[in-house]
Order: C-alpha cells, then sequence, then structure tokens
C-alpha cells in the first residue's frame, strides 16, 4: 500500500481534496501528490471533509508539473470520464487493471494513480504519460463522477484486487524513461522522421510501444545508446561532406 501514490493533476475544489484524502486512508492509501492545485489542501473546507484522514491531508506533496510527481514511479494508470481517448489495449475498468497493478504493488514497484481536474479532466498530453488508461464504467448518459468518489472506486478496488502475477521485469522509473522520449523526440526531427507540426502524433504511438514493453533500465540505457550513437554518426557524416 506504500508503494501507492494518488496524484490530483490542477484540482480546484478543497473540499474534494479532503474527500479524496478520507476515500484514501479508508483504503490504506496514504501518499497524495497535488500537482500545481488551485485549491488550498489546508483550507477550512479540506480538513472538514478529510474528518480522520487530515493527517494524509497534511502530509500531501505539492509539485508544479505532473512530471515532478510521476519521476520516480514505475506503473502510470490515469482516469478519464472520456470514452473517446482511444488506447486499444490499455484502457481498462479499476477491477480489470487492479489484480495487476496490486502484483506489481507488492513486488515494490510504485505505482501512481492520476485524475484530473473537476472540469476538464485531464489533457490527452497528461494521458499520455500514463501505461494504462482507467475508466470507471458509468450509465452512457451521464459518464463524469465527482473527483473524490473516482478516487474512492480506484482505492476500493486496489484493496480488495487479488494480486496477479506477470513475468514482466521491474521496469525503468517513469523520470528515466521521459529522459528518453525528450532525446527521441530530437532525434526524430534530427533524422527528418517527421516535422514539428506532425511531431506531437509521431511521439503519441512511440509513446505507446514504449509504455508496453515497459523497458528496463538496462533496455533503457541501450536505446539511449541507439540514439546517441546515431547522433554521432549523423555529425561524422556531417564533417565528411
Ligand atoms: N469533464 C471531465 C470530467 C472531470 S471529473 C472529463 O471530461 O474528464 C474529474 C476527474 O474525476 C477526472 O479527471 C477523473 O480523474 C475522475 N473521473 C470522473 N469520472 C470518471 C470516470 N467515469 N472514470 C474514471 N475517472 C473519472
Amino acid at each position: 500500500m506504500e508503494s501507492v501514490r494518488v496524484v490530483l493533476v490542477g484540482v480546484q475544489e478543497s473540499g474534494n481534496i479532503g474527500m479524496a484524502a478520507r476515500a484514501m486512508k479508508n483504503f490504506g492509501l496514504r501518499e497524495l501528490y497535488l500537482v500545481a492545485p488551485e485549491a488550498d489542501p489546508l483550507a477550512e473546507e479540506a480538513r472538514k471533509f478529510a474528518v480522520g484522514a487530515r493527517d494524509v491531508l497534511e502530509a500531501a506533496r505539492i509539485v508544479p508539473t505532473l512530471d515532478g510527481a510521476l519521476a520516480d514511479v514505475h506503473w502510470v494508470a490515469a482516469t478519464t470520464a472520456r470514452a473517446r481517448y482511444g488506447y486499444p489495449g490499455r484502457l481498462a475498468t479499476p477491477r480489470e487493471l487492479m489484480p495487476l497493478l496490486r502484483a506489481r504493488a507488492e513486488a515494490g514497484e510504485r505505482v501512481a494513480l492520476v485524475f484530473g481536474r473537476e472540469r476538464s479532466g485531464l489533457t490527452n498530453a497528461e494521458l499520455d504519460r500514463a501505461h494504462y488508461v482507467v475508466r470507471i464504467p458509468t450509465d452512457p448518459g451521464f459518464k463524469s463522477l465527482n473527483l473524490a468518489q473516482a478516487v474512492l472506486i480506484l482505492a476500493y478496488e486496489f484493496f480488495l484486487a487479488e494480486p496477479r502475477e506477470t513475468e514482466q521485469p521491474r521496469p525503468a522509473e517513469v523520470g528515466e524513461l521521459e529522459g528518453f522520449f525528450a532525446d527521441l523526440e530530437v532525434y526524430l526531427l534530427e533524422i527528418g522522421f517527421t516535422d514539428t507540426r506532425r511531431l506531437p502524433h509521431a511521439m503519441r504511438r512511440f509513446r505507446r510501444i514504449f509504455h508496453k514493453a515497459a523497458p528496463t533500465p538496462g533496455e533503457l540505457a541501450m536505446l539511449r545508446g541507439l540514439l546517441r550513437q546515431g547522433r554521432w554518426a549523423i555529425e561524422q557524416g556531417r564533417r565528411r561532406s
């Protein structure tokens, strides 16, 4: 349970931070990160709704960027109410996904559950950082839950899940993986694989490939070496001509 982090991005209502902290503590989760919150986690409203979970609230970490909240985790599951975020093979319900995340957390791998803004949710760029996108099934006519209630449902399903073991080895941390993506972006432009206009689309597809593969630190070092060597070869070619 210590290895599961709840991340609220751009939260807008203090009451929701309090209720989210309460829902977390009910189901054994304690690590709360607030990314650029628009509401005060220590406002009276937040304390009131946290009830017996004020300790979780007071220990919440505030960070300016989503990357800052994810750098040291191994697996990211981001939530959305929207069905249109197409992510074949990566879109799951909490009940489908939690046995897997439970096994990984029990193996000591850090897991982040990411939630969006009350009014607009997570952006596509934020969802692109996730290994898994989670949608809570609802009546198709009214899909959007209250933020803290969405936290409650994920925490509850995680709490009840029977771990489902996999052969997948522990991947590199998200900060390392994002470093590779940053290098890959520069490289794709350098070799003319794509142009700046189409880069976001290309990167989204590459992200999916590497999120599925979940490379280990050694594998990631090899991929970064490949880019470095490619750059060196380009540089040599330029010198020769
Ligand atoms: N209009 C927004 C809804 C935001 S609700 C949107 O289109 O996404 C605030 C947050 O609660 C969401 O970002 C998500 O983290 C969570 N949430 C709400 N309904 C959800 C659902 N059906 N499945 C998964 N998460 C949900």
